[in-house]
């Protein structure tokens, strides 16, 4: 039986993140992923800066292996079918990443012992610690593993039905030269374009040489319709080539104020999209996944070696602190929603509101503190 101090079920940027900042203050975390890295993640790849302030996240170095980084310095939105809003700034406000790149960089980054091709199949409680697939014993776990995390299952929580989930359609693909010239997308500036019962948003997202085309929205009935007629709209505006692949993957995940997940069990926290904390407005996961690792790991290292509930309860404490309690309903919800629509079409053509609350606001969070970790 292999032992280790920490095992962290998932190697996306939650949990090597988490390895990260536990190996730098000298914690070994044994990371187990059922995939092998580099590995695709159905995402649309934006990160904003505070991201790569909070995981010390070297450019340079990233640059200097040829990968993906598409500074992006505005926003084109609006709702699907409306008028388009330009949002422009003097300096990057974002980047876009290949997940498919920023994952594995992080995971070898974090130094840790990684078993890929390694899924977790089953988690007991023995005494004072856990035994995973029978084959590793570790004092705590951190469940990592994204929307369909297993710890998160082996805690109880119900998957599926129970939880109101985004669902999601993304494709992400190298366009060729022709497709690249009949492309008006422009690189710097993703387009954002909100489905008019404002349940989600659809967008193209042109990094480098490739291009990323996708729509979420918080209900998850006739999805592929939606993402059908979205594309076809892009196509009248020739915002995607004509000719671009048709095969879309998808994925689902929580918002924040709609998960009903736990954060901390005995001797288990979770963290990142296994919790359920992508930001409600935008979607934005990668950010709340960062912060929540980091938090976690702050706390493993302050129980030294203790995994009792009362010196993981920390975590629970600094994460509503930082994201505030679950609140299931907001003012909006008890709005009809013919006024919802009427309301949504106009703040949508408003350059102010536009730039000031759904970019400033909403999606760049920019009156959110970096977290000094
Ligand atoms: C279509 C779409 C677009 C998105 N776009 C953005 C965006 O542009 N910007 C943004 O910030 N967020 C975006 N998000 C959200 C973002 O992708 C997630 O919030 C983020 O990936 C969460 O990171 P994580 O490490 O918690 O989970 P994940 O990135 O999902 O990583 C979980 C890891 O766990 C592993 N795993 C799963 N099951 C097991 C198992 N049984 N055993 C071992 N390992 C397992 C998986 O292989 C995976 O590597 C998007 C989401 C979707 C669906």
């Amino acid at each position: 039986m292999k032992q280790c101090e920490v095992l962290i079920v998932g190697g996306g940027p939650a949990g090597s993140t988490c390895a990260w900042k536990l190996k730098r203050a000298g914690i070994e975390a044994t990371i187990l992923d059922k995939k092998i890295f580099p590995r695709d993640k159905i995402c649309a790849g934006w990160v904003t800066p505070a991201v790569v302030e909070e995981i010390r996240f070297d450019i340079d170095d990233y640059l200097a292996g040829g990968r993906t980084l598409q500074p992006i310095t505005g926003f084109i939105t609006g709702l699907i079918h409306g008028k388009e809003v330009r949002s422009e700034y003097t300096k990057p406000v974002s980047y876009g990443i290949r997940r498919y790149e920023f994952d594995a960089y992080l995971l070898e980054r974090a130094g840790a012992h990684v078993a890929d091709a390694a899924p977790l199949k089953t988690l007991v409680r023995k005494d004072d610690h856990w035994v995973a697939n029978d084959a590793i014993e570790a004092k705590v776990v951190i469940g990592a593993g994204g929307h369909f995390c297993p710890v998160a299952r082996s805690l109880g929580v119900q998957l599926g039905q129970a939880e109101t989930i985004v669902a999601a359609q993304e494709i992400e693909f190298p366009m060729t030269d022709a497709q690249q010239r009949d492309c008006l997308a422009e690189a710097h500036l993703p387009e954002l374009y909100f489905c008019e019962d404002l349940k989600g948003y659809g967008w193209v997202f042109r990094k480098g040489d490739y291009l990323n085309v996708g729509l979420g929205r918080e209900d998850n009935h006739r999805l592929a319709e939606h993402v059908a007629a979205f594309v076809q709209w892009l196509k009248s505006k020739r915002k995607v080539p004509q000719d671009m692949p048709e095969k879309f993957g998808g994925h689902a995940y929580l918002l924040y104020n709609h998960a009903p997940r736990p954060l901390v069990a005995e001797g288990v926290l979770l963290i990142g999209d296994a919790a359920g904390l992508a930001y409600p407005q935008s979607g934005e996961g990668i950010r709340p996944a960062v912060e929540s690792a980091i938090f976690a790991a702050e706390t493993l290292i302050d129980a030294a070696g203790n995994y009792s509930p009362e010196r993981l309860a920390p975590y629970q404490a600094k994460m509503i602190q930082r994201f505030g309690a679950r609140q299931a309903k907001s003012f909006t919800d008890y709005l009809p929603e013919g006024l919802k629509r009427m309301i949504g079409a106009r703040l949508m053509g408003s350059p102010w509101f536009t730039r000031n609350v759904i970019i400033d606001e909403w999606f760049l969070h920019s009156k959110q503190a970096v977290l000094v970790a």
